[in-house]
């Protein structure tokens, strides 16, 4: 897979590191401890599009959400943590 980072350009993902789904919704402080374990271990296994985080960490070390299939493997947008 080949990722195109907004600053180095396209690049192996070997050079990159997933921390996981990009969208976690983190619970109010006062919620209860399920709903914590829940927001730091379960996520999800999608078929399709998804959207995860990656750092380009053996380049600029950005942090990117990259939006890509998981049945094609297909990239189908990236963009800078910070914008999206
Ligand atoms: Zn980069």
């Amino acid at each position: 897979m080949r990722i195109n980072c907004p600053f180095c350009g396209t690049r192996g993902n070997e050079e990159f590191t997933v921390l996981g789904a990009a969208d976690p919704v983190r619970p109010d402080a006062d919620a209860p401890v399920p709903d914590w374990v829940a927001y730091a271990h379960a996520r999800e296994n999608p078929r399709g599009p998804h959207r995860d985080l990656w750092q380009h960490q053996h380049g600029c070390r950005a942090w990117l959400v990259v939006e890509r299939d998981t049945l094609t493997h297909a990239v189908i947008a990236v963009r800078p943590a910070r914008d999206a």
